[in-house]
């Protein structure tokens, strides 16, 4: 039972470390993860990311860079490059951001100043902390303003949207978040952005893959720069890109270098490179489906058992669940279903009259389990399994956890992740 790629000389130089890699791999395969953002990467993308790649330092951009030896460096980034403007059908990409949330700080520094207002989703009500949260340096160093959901729908307000918008003349709005279950409508953002005269950003760390897979409507054409992670749904390693039109171009290569960042990291760059010509095949659009068919399949099956769901179902890969109606909180009901084999986070949901670090909330997502080959037909069982633990929980029954972590593990034995030989 091995980590795929094999890790032989690492295992000989420093045991420790190798054994918990090993453990992790083995916990990966053995748990059903319902992580929002987390996924399984290909061998292909391990790979890239495992290489001497790591060695280079290349200061600049392909044809400017402050250092030498960019012979090979240069093509891949730029392979990068090409790769996510054919894919997303954008004008311009940056590869080189460190992961999502200096990407989303290379957008302020790009195009507003320290005391700016800057406009982006609450963070209980979904956003992410980078859009202008408090103890987020985005909170700090800018005047943020926050819209939110309707409390009857749990879908985004775009009536405040538009009022505050209008009223404190943003230079930024964000647009998208970590805790969405519903279609983000850029048109409408757009259209309000337009109006404020701010520049929209649009922050697809979570949907990034199911906008390449057509499972997403695009904000391409409507968000002057949009923000992603690559690691989320679009499957790749951990890492970023800013894409933007021709007119907003510069000035966010200026702020990702010399702004924020010295050296790209190559090794990422690479395998960003080979995810996004993983998710240029025919193959990723199914996948991109899939993820929605068993979030969809799984929102059915909790709703079926009195679940309650923020927005009442969902639209892409994410399910948020107010458990207040079960009675538990979302933490320690978190902690009993990791105990059972079923990993996800606990979260706050709009409106929660709870604290954010024991909120009323757990948050799931399905890009992980999709890529093990898990169908529309098992979610009727997982969210068996998750009613199960939860009453479980509740009871302080350890057997009865222990017997699903059982069961969870003979199911996933059939579905192997890349990543792990057992
Ligand atoms: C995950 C996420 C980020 C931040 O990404 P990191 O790589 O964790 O820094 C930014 N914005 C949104 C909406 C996210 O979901």
């Amino acid at each position: 039972m091995t980590h795929q790629p094999a890790i032989p000389e690492l295992t000989a130089a420093d045991p420790q470390i190798a054994g918990l890699v090993e453990d992790e791999a083995r916990r990966q395969a053995e748990k059903i993860r319902l992580i929002a953002s987390e996924n399984y990467v290909s061998q292909a993308v391990l790979e890239a990311t495992g290489s001497v790649l790591t060695n280079k330092y290349s200061e600049g951009y392909a044809g400017k860079r402050y250092y030498e030896g960019q012979q090979f460096i240069d093509q891949v980034e730029q392979i990068a490059i090409e790769r996510a403007k054919a894919l997303f059908g954008v004008d311009h990409a940056n590869v080189q951001p460190y992961s999502g949330s200096p990407a989303n700080l290379a957008a302020y520094l790009a195009f507003a100043s320290p005391g700016d207002t800057v406009m982006g989703m609450a963070l209980p009500d979904g956003g992410h902390l980078t859009h202008g949260w408090s103890v987020s340096a985005t909170g700090k160093w800018f005047n943020p303003v926050r819209y939110g959901v309707r409390k009857e729908t749990g879908r985004v307000d775009l009536d405040q949207v538009r009022e505050l918008a209008l009223e404190h003349r943003p230079k930024l709005i964000f647009a998208g978040g970590t805790a969405i279950p519903r279609t983000i409508d850029f048109p409408a953002f757009a259209e309000i952005a337009k109006e404020a005269g701010a520049v929209l950003v649009a922050d697809i760390a979570h949907i990034a893959g199911l906008v390449a897979g057509g499972a997403h409507p695009s904000p391409v054409g409507h968000a002057q720069v949009i923000t992603t992670t690559t690691h989320k749904t679009l499957r790749g390693p951990r890492g970023a890109m800013i894409m933007t039109d021709a007119d907003h171009a510069k000035a966010i290569d200026k702020a990702v270098f010399p702004g924020l960042q010295g050296g790209p990291h190559n090794h990422t760059t690479a395998a960003i490179a080979v995810a996004l010509g993983e998710a240029a095949k025919p193959e990723f659009r199914d996948y991109a489906h899939a993820i929605v068919a068993n979030a969809k399949a799984l929102a059915e099956a909790l709703i079926e058992r009195g679940f309650d769901l923020v927005s009442g179902g969902t639209d892409n890969h994410l399910l948020l669940v107010d458990l207040t109606s079960k009675q538990i909180g979302g933490k320690p009901a978190a902690q009993a279903l990791d105990r059972a084999g079923i990993e996800l986070n606990y979260n706050t949901v709009p409106f929660d009259p709870r604290k954010p670090f024991d909120p009323s909330g757990i948050r799931l997502g399905t890009a992980a389990i999709t890529t093990r080959g898990l169908t529309p037909e098992h979610q009727p069982q997982i969210a068996e399994w998750i009613d199960r633990s939860i009453a479980a929980a509740a009871a302080n029954d350890e057997d009865a956890i222990n017997k699903i972590a059982g069961e969870v593990r003979d199911l996933l034995a059939a579905y192997p992740i890349p990543g792990y030989r057992a």
